[in-house]
């Protein structure tokens, strides 16, 4: 198989990208490094199944391939806010010149799409028939809207192209390789935690999500790329726990003595956040593995070790 891999160089898109080496398959990484990293696939440059390409979706281009993963979009609110007008283009341009590759080579198209898309649900847990709840003009919209229309053009390109499409929802996922200034929440706490900070709860920490393990997120994608489904279809962790309580959990594996300190609520923050993996379960046989004490505790290990290494380098 070759696979292309937009966003290969970020966070999920470098787990893929180990993924399907090691299985033995061909793959280019595409990525403009605006929050991914070179180093994050180092370790297959000279390979000769991979290839690194600079590339910025927003533009089209011409490949050969027989299976796009596209996650080019930056995930954290604070990198998708720095520019929203990029981020908008990047979710509707860049899907639909994907897409357009997809149609030309007769690959088949994974998106990764997103809870975002249910917005601030009223309804819980969210099943993926739930149609969302989203502010057209608030300061998440670009992510928020830009995801639904991303996931739009891909029910239009099948339906017009015939295009082998596949959406993937995913919820909030955590691990190694996230940046340590990346602003979402699990690598914030673990760096301030390591760092002997203060723990950052934004507003009264009531609000929840549900935290999947980048190994089972990854297992799921895979999955559903392999299989006849084109969903929607959530993929995420259906454990559910408070912001305060992550906040609890980080600052007693790593420090009990720390603060957790109260910060302003951003803006259309969601307040709930729980996946129904019913789908995944019947369709993909598809569940997370990973509980949460256990892949924070993978995870905890891997900033120490980051830390340790950028104050070796000061
Ligand atoms: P990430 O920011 O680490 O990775 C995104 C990658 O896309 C980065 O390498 C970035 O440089 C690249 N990129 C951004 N804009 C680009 C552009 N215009 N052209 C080419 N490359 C571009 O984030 P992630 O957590 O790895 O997320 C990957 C995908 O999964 C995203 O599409 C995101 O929306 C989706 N997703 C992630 C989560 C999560 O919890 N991690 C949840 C829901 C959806
Ligand atoms: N959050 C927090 N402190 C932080 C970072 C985030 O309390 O330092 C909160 C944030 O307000 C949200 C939740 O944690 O309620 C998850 O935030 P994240 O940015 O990780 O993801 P998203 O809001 O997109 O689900």
């Amino acid at each position: 198989m070759r696979n292309l891999i937009t966003g290969g160089a970020g966070f999920l898109g470098s787990h893929l990208v180990d993924r399907l080496m090691q299985a033995g398959e061909e793959v280019i990484c595409l990525d403009n490094y605006f929050t991914g990293r070179k180093a994050n696939v180092s370790n297959w440059i000279g390979h000769s199944n991979f290839e690194l390409i600079r590339h910025d979706v927003t533009e089209p281009i011409k490949l050969e391939v027989d299976r796009i993963w596209h996650l080019a979009c930056p995930a954290s609110p604070i990198h998708y806010q720095f520019n929203p007008i990029k981020t908008a283009k990047t979710s509707f341009l860049g899907t639909y010149n994907m897409l357009g590759l997809a149609r030309r080579v007769g690959a088949r198209f994974l998106l990764a799409s997103t809870s975002e898309i249910y917005g601030d649900p009223e309804i819980h847990p969210q099943p993926e028939s739930y149609r969302g709840c989203v502010n057209t003009i608030g300061i998440r919209s670009c992510y928020d809207e830009g995801k639904r229309i991303a996931e739009t053009l891909c029910f239009d390109y099948q339906r017009m192209h015939d295009t082998e499409i596949r959406v993937m929802r995913i919820f909030n996922t955590y691990g190694p390789r996230m940046l340590p200034d990346d602003g979402r929440v699990v690598s914030n706490f673990i760096v301030q935690a390591l760092r002997g900070e203060s723990i950052t709860v934004y507003g009264d920490g009531s609000q929840t999500r549900s935290f999947c393990y980048v190994d089972d997120l990854i297992e799921g994608m895979i999955r559903l790329m392999n299989s006849n489904e084109t969903g929607p279809i959530n993929i995420g962790n259906p454990g559910e726990f408070t912001i305060r309580q992550l906040a609890e959990l980080v600052r007693d594996r790593i420090n009990p003595d720390l603060k957790i300190i109260t910060k302003s609520l951003p803006k259309d923050d969601p307040l709930q956040r729980q996946p129904l993996i019913n789908l995944a379960k019947q369709h993909l046989h598809w569940e997370p593995k990973i509980a949460l004490s256990q892949g924070l505790d993978i995870t905890i290990e891997y900033f120490r070790e980051q830390l340790r290494h950028t104050s070796a380098n000061d």
